[in-house]
């Protein structure tokens, strides 16, 4: 197996920094809109400035900051902050990037122009939609805005993070702590396992008498042999994975009383994370470019929307499976798609590509599994490409377990580095 190192990583912008320019892209003044200025549209932007330096590059976000989800766990298991988490986006302007500090409200795609909240129009040439995604608020009888203040999903991060982890330490020696995952797709297929994990970690050290009952609307999910093999070592008392073949999938949760139901059993919880279903953000739906899955199909090569012309979508808004809904996904479809679209602009037709991707797990402070996936995407299709990538082995000693979650701080620092730096 290998893996991307932050001298590899740093390269990917680098490389296009030092690259010559062919004279159709030096020269071209078109105006590109970026939506989102997460690790996908942050990244486009700065690829595009890059690839385009005569080109017109606005970044829209509503947001100053960016509290990154990637080891927004590590708050959970007391290991971070919040503040270790909080990266500035407010810097563009010294990049040659035009930015504005608002929500787009809507997209007219006929006149090309993105609308903000305020009414005043963006127009442009491309657009690029990064919003990330939004919560299915109907997706969960009883599971509400109000009842997340109860009951935090924290998979947003920032204040619901805060929350729950505030609740965790709140709660009596002895409490019992459950987690609800939905059904596939949603950002991040490790996150709630890795989560379950540090939570874990953190009652067996801090309230060894309770325990953290996860149930999911799943069979199977990401490194499941890895993540069970890990909890059966580490977590035997301290963690109970329910899956939905055993009435793990929760079809109402009551706030009020604290109480998760699923179709034959009514849950009692000290603390619950409920993870709701979700979909692509608002944007996307009221921009055209969501289809009845709520989430964007997209050409696999140029990440055009199939549904509205000049509009490309990346990230976890997009439809990218077998890739992952990853900040690493969306970091390389952010580089990938300028590329396209510095050529489209230009002149030049597409170009297939390969894609990477990475995700690591910590299974405990200090402890990290990991999972590499290549793709192509010939034909506008994306596909695994078969034999490539790889896995943590499954019993390695804790030594290996350390060198991955030595790469694992690696690859975050590089990436929020290259993404927000
Ligand atoms: P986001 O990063 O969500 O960015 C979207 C941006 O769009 C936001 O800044 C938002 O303010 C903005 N926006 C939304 N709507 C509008 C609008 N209408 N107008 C203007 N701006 C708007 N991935 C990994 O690779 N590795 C990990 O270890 C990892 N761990 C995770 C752990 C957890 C707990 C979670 C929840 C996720 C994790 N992820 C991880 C997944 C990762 O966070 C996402 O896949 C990634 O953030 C997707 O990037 P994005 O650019 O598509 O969206």
């Amino acid at each position: 197996m290998t893996y991307p190192t932050r001298r590899s990583l740093l390269a990917g912008l680098g490389a296009l920094a030092a690259m010559p320019l062919p004279k159709a892209f030096a020269q071209n003044d078109a105006r590109i809109v970026i939506v989102g200025a997460g690790f996908g549209g942050s990244t486009a932007a700065k690829a595009l400035k890059r690839l385009l330096p005569n080109a017109s590059i606005t970044l829209i976000d509503p947001s100053e900051q960016y509290v990154s989800c990637p080891f927004s766990n590590l708050i959970l298991s007391g290991e971070r902050t919040v503040a270790d988490q909080t990266f500035s986006i407010s810097g563009w302007g010294s990049e040659g990037i035009n930015q504005i500090t608002a929500r787009a409200d809507t997209v007219d795609p006929a006149s090309r122009n993105v609308i903000l909240e305020d009414g005043a129009a963006v127009p442009y040439d491309k657009l690029i939609l990064a919003p990330g995604v939004s919560f299915r608020w109907d997706g969960l009888e009883g599971y509400t805005p109000e009842a997340s203040e109860r009951m935090p999903h924290a998979w947003k991060a920032g204040p619901q993070t805060v929350l729950l982890r505030r609740q965790l330490e709140e709660m009596e020696n002895g409490g019992v702590v459950y987690m609800s995952v939905p059904a596939a797709p949603y950002r991040c297929p490790p996150g709630p396992y890795e989560r379950a994990s540090l939570i874990a970690h953190y009652l067996k050290t801090r309230k060894p008498r309770s325990k953290l009952i996860v149930l999911d609307s799943k069979t199977t999910f990401s490194k499941m042999p890895l993540f069970q093999y890990a909890w059966a070592e580490l977590y035997p008392d301290h963690l109970e994975w329910i899956s939905a073949a055993d009435d793990g999938r929760v079809s109402r949760v009551d706030s009020r009383t604290m109480t998760l139901e699923t179709d034959f059993d009514t849950h009692a919880t000290s603390v619950a994370n409920v993870i709701p279903a979700q979909k692509a953000a608002t944007i996307a739906e009221r921009s055209g470019v969501a289809d009845q899955t709520g989430w964007c199909p997209i050409d696999a090569v140029s990440f055009e929307s199939t549904l509205q012309p000049d509009i490309h979508v990346i990230g976890d808004a997009a439809i990218a499976a077998p890739m992952p809904k990853s900040a690493f996904s969306a970091n390389l479809q952010g580089k990938i798609c300028a590329i396209q679209i510095a050529r489209i602009v230009a002149g030049l037709a597409p170009q297939p590509t390969r894609l990477l991707n990475t995700c690591y797990s910590y299974t405990a402070p200090g402890q990290a599994i990991s999972i590499v996936g290549a793709y192509t995407n010939d034909g506008g299709i994306f596909q695994s490409i078969e034999g490539a990538g790889g896995i943590s082995p499954l019993d390695a000693p804790s030594s290996l377990r350390a060198a991955e979650a030595n790469q694992a701080t690696d690859w975050f620092d590089a990436i929020i580095s290259e993404t927000f730096g």
